[in-house]
C-alpha cells in the first residue's frame, strides 16, 4: 500500500498498520519478500491458480490473464505481482490508482512496457474514471485511443502496445467500477494468514535477518500479527530489538510477550486503535448498532482507516459484527478488554 493511502493519527508505533513504512522499503525488508511461487507461504488456492494460469500462459507464449488481488493490506498482493514478474521473467511496473492523476500519467506508463510485462495498479479502486476509461482499451485490445481536436475536426488515433499483463490490488473490491471488474480474467480474494502459516513466515524471516528465536517464541508472534506477514516481520523487528538490549538475544515466548505489550500489542495482537475503535463503540453507543461515521467522528479518524485496516480483522475474530443498521461489538470484544487489566486503551 502507498503512503497516501491510510492515515493513521493514533496509531503512533503504526504496528497495526499494513501499509508500508519506510522501513520496510529498507533492502533488509525487501529482501523477506518471497520471490518465488514455491516461496510464498500460505494462499494455497491463490497460488494453485497462478501456478496454472503461468504455465499454460508460457506454453501459449502470451502474458497471463489480467489479475485482480483484493484483500486487506499487508497480505501479499504485491509480492504476489513480483512473484508473477520473476516467474514469467518480465519486468514489473508498480504504480497506483491515487498517482495516475490524468490519462497522460497511465498512457505514459503503458507505452513504456515492453511484451510480457506486468502492471500493478495497487488501490486500483482509487483510479478516477477519466483515467479508468483509456483502461479498457489497454486492457481488452492492447491499445490507446488518442482523441485529437474537438467538435466536427475530432479524430481520434489508435497506438497499439505491447501486450501485457495488468495486476490490480485493491482493499475495497466494491468501489471497483464493474467494466472495470470484468475486465479482468484471474479476481482471488486473499484470506488472513493461519497462525501455523505466520509461524513459518516468522522462522522464515528470522532465518533471513539471521535472529534466534525458538519454537514459542514464533508462535506468539504469529498469535500477536492479525493475521498479516507485513506485521509479524514488523512486530520481529521490534521483539528482536527488545531481546538485543534487554535480553540475551534469543526470542522466545516471554521476550515477545514483554516487548510486545510495550509496544501496546495485546495477545489477540489488537493495538491501541483496535482497543479504542471498541471501547467507542461499547461506552459511547452502548456496544451498536452504530454507524462508522458516527464511530469515526467520535475517535477522531478517518473512517477509510477504520473500514480498511481495523474493521477486517476485528470482524474476522469475531469481535464485532456488520448489520443493515450499524456496527455492534460483541461478547467476546467486551470480554477481552475486560481481561486487559495492564493495557490502557
Ligand atoms: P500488500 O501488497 O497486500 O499490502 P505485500 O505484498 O506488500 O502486501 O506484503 C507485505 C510483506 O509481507 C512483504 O514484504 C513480505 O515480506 C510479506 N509477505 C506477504 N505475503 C507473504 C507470504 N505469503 N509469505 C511470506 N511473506 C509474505
Amino acid at each position: 500500500m502507498t503512503d497516501d493511502v491510510l492515515t493513521h493519527s493514533s496509531d503512533e508505533s503504526d504496528l497495526l498498520s499494513g501499509r508500508c513504512s519506510p522501513a520496510d522499503q529498507e533492502p533488509e525488508i525487501l529482501s523477506l519478500r518471497p520471490g518465488r511461487l514455491s516461496e510464498y507461504i500460505g494462499q494455497a488456492d491463490v497460488v494453485e491458480t497462478l501456478k496454472i494460469a503461468i504455465e499454460a500462459a508460457m506454453q501459449r507464449g502470451e502474458p497471463i490473464d489480467h489479475v485482480l488481488f483484493h484483500g486487506p493490506p499487508g497480505l501479499g498482493k504485491t509480492t504476489l505481482a513480483h512473484i508473477i514478474a520473476n516467474e514469467t521473467g518480465t519486468h514489473l511496473t508498480i504504480t497506483s490508482g491515487p498517482a495516475l492523476e490524468k490519462g497522460g500519467d497511465l498512457i505514459g506508463l503503458l507505452t513504456r512496457l515492453e511484451e510480457g510485462d506486468i502492471l500493478l495498479i495497487d488501490e486500483i479502486h482509487r483510479i478516477p474514471k477519466t483515467v479508468e476509461e483509456f483502461l479498457y482499451p489497454a486492457m481488452e485490445d492492447f491499445a490507446v485511443d488518442f482523441m485529437f481536436d474537438k467538435g466536427i475536426h475530432a479524430r481520434s488515433h489508435r497506438y497499439r502496445l505491447n501486450r501485457f499483463a495488468l495486476v490490480g490490488a485493491t482493499t475495497r473490491v466494491g468501489l471497483l467500477s464493474a467494466p472495470l471488474r470484468d475486465r479482468f480474467g484471474i479476481f482471488r480474494n486473499l484470506n488472513f494468514y493461519s497462525i501455523q502459516d505466520l509461524e513459518i513466515i516468522v522462522k522464515r524471516s528470522a532465518r533471513l535477518l539471521e535472529i534466534e528465536i525458538d519454537p514459542q517464541g514464533a508462535t506468539e508472534l504469529a498469535m500477536r500479527s492479525r493475521g498479516t506477514p507485513r506485521i509479524v516481520n514488523r512486530l520481529l523487528k521490534r521483539v528482536r530489538d527488545y531481546s538485543q538490549v534487554r535480553a540475551e538475544g534469543i526470542i522466545t515466548q516471554k521476550t515477545t510477550q514483554i516487548a510486545l505489550n510495550l509496544e501496546g500489542v495485546d495477545k489477540k495482537g489488537l493495538t491501541s486503535l483496535d482497543r479504542r475503535y471498541l471501547k467507542t463503540i461499547i461506552d459511547y453507543y452502548h456496544g451498536g448498532p452504530v454507524g462508522i461515521e458516527a464511530i469515526a467522528a467520535t475517535l477522531q479518524e478517518e473512517s477509510d482507516t477504520l473500514v480498511d485496516v481495523v474493521e477486517p480483522y476485528l470482524l474476522k475474530i469475531g469481535m464485532i459484527l456488520r448489520t443493515s443498521s450499524g456496527r455492534r461489538t460483541t461478547e467476546s470484544a467486551c470480554e477481552h478488554l475486560a481481561s486487559l487489566e495492564p493495557f490502557s486503551a
